[in-house]
């Protein structure tokens, strides 16, 4: 075994969390060490060629204009982002419904129930911070108002889409959180060299400011001295080093990172709570594409009443590099029942293919690059919205980032920035009150 040198921070794990962690931390002037794993930075968020089509692994829409963005003008990196126009439409029984050129929930809801002002008084009374009980699932909550099939299919589908959640399994309060509170995904856009180049442009930002960044070395175990995390242990080319630090910051989920520290580190029945408390939300991609255009929409699509897709998107429209010439690529999303919890894997699969199919006749022609299942200890969400553990662990000098820990009702990469900031803030105060 090997020590290497000591460090203000290490950070366990190069997702969007970690790598955004790293990124601050590097930017303002301290000694950084980010760990990886795999052979490649962006966590589930990566991106992988298959014959010519570059197919993203994990997310394909990047918020604009926030915590994300900021991140990355601290280190002066460019955003590669290009914004679909108009970012999101809805598609319902066959017919495009644009809501970005005003209207909202009313034009959205309005020719399926009375109800539909009522509904959008409620997105403002959620504004106004009166929001239902935690326990309420967004199903419920919206019984309350209307029983019409294609309301509760568009409010199960954003549910879906944004949460990879059914709308009986998420708390109405996190769904009107974000989307009445929170920015909801007004701005975004597509990398063009798939989701994997921006992450890798924020990897080297982190390296041209003096962070260092190891891939392929998987951290085993922490190292703690007298209640303090002091170090971590790790694997690298069949070699077990050890590194020492003021702080740590883990990317890897609070199960994992319990499970490096042993035993009750993180403090008494943490692992037992963490198993409780965290719910990993599951969705099924299907990256497909076709010679035929099947929509004329350049954005994501969110559909009405389907059996299990939720959303898609033609991202050829915005980057046409992702695929050889003539090809037009898709990404579609499904999200099983339960979402979660188990699922049968095929069965599930095969109603989110006969959605496409029904949707899109075209949809038989297509060319299938790939079908993942998101699940499990590599999910579309570590906790689904409403079931985060907090940043926080019982040593002072050890944070969580990532998207198990995430501010209530938020979701995605941007979530993930968000808890990097706030850890990032709190290293930084424990790394200035220590002596010299
Ligand atoms: C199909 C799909 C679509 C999505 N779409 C969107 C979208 O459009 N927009 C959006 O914003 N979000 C989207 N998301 C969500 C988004 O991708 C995730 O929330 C985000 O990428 C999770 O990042 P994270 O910080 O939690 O880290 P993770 O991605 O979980 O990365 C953690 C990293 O830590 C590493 N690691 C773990 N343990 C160790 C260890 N012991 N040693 C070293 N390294 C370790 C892992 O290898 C991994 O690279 C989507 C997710 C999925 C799955």
């Amino acid at each position: 075994m090997t020590t290497s040198a000591s460090y203000d921070s290490i950070i366990i794990g190069a997702g969007a969390g970690g790598l955004c962690a790293a990124a601050r931390l590097t930017a303002a002037g301290k000694k950084v060490l980010l760990l990886e794993n795999l052979n490649r930075v962006g966590g589930r968020a990566g991106s992988e060629d298959i014959e010519g089509f570059t197919v993203n692994i994990g997310a394909i829409a990047i918020e604009l204009g926030s915590t994300f963005e900021e991140t990355f003008s601290l280190l002066n990196v460019p955003l590669d982002l290009r914004e679909p126009n108009p970012a999101t439409v809805f598609r319902i029984d066959g017919k495009l419904v644009n809501v970005s050129k005003g209207g909202g929930w009313g034009l959205l809801l309005g020719g399926f129930t009375k109800q539909a002002a009522k509904i959008g008084a409620k997105f403002a009374d959620a504004r106004g911070g009166d929001l239902p009980e935690a326990r309420l699932s967004t199903e419920e909550w919206l019984n309350k108002y209307t029983k019409n099939a294609t309301v509760h299919a568009i409010f199960r589908n954003l549910c879906a889409a944004i949460f990879a959640a059914n709308a009986d399994e998420l708390p109405a309060r996190a769904f009107l959180t974000y989307f009445a509170i929170k920015g909801a995904f007004k701005r975004f856009g597509f990398c063009p060299r798939g989701t994997q180049g921006v992450w890798d442009d924020l990897a080297d930002g982190i390296r041209a400011h003096g962070g260092e960044i190891r891939l392929q070395s998987q951290v085993t175990g922490l190292t703690f001295d007298q209640g303090r995390v002091t170090g971590v242990t790790y694997t690298h080319n069949g070699h077990t080093e050890t590194a020492l630090a003021a702080t740590v910051i883990s990317n890897a989920g609070p199960l994992a990172t319990a499970k490096l520290a042993g035993g009750e580190a993180l403090g008494e029945g943490y692992l037992a709570r963490a198993q409780q408390t965290l719910r990993p939300a599951a969705n099924i991609v299907i990256n497909f594409a076709t010679r035929e255009r099947l929509v004329d929409a350049p954005g994501l699509i969110t559909f009405g009443r389907t059996r299990r897709l939720c959303n898609m998107g033609e991202l050829t429209a915005t980057c046409p590099e992702l695929a050889p010439a003539g090809w037009h690529q898709y990404v579609a999303y499904a999200v099983p029942r339960p979402a979660l919890g188990d699922f049968d894997e095929q069965a599930e699969t095969e109603l989110a293919l006969q959605d496409l199919r029904d949707e899109f006749p075209g949809f038989t022609e297509a060319k299938m690059l790939s079908v993942r299942i998101m699940r499990d200890d590599w999910p579309a969400q570590r906790a689904c919205a409403g079931f985060d553990m907090p940043q926080d662990t019982a040593l002072p000098n050890l944070w969580h980032v990532g998207d198990a820990v995430k501010d209530y009702g938020d979701g995605g990469t941007q979530a993930c920035a968000l808890t990097a900031k706030i850890a990032a803030a709190k290293a930084l105060d424990y790394l200035q009150e220590q002596p010299a």
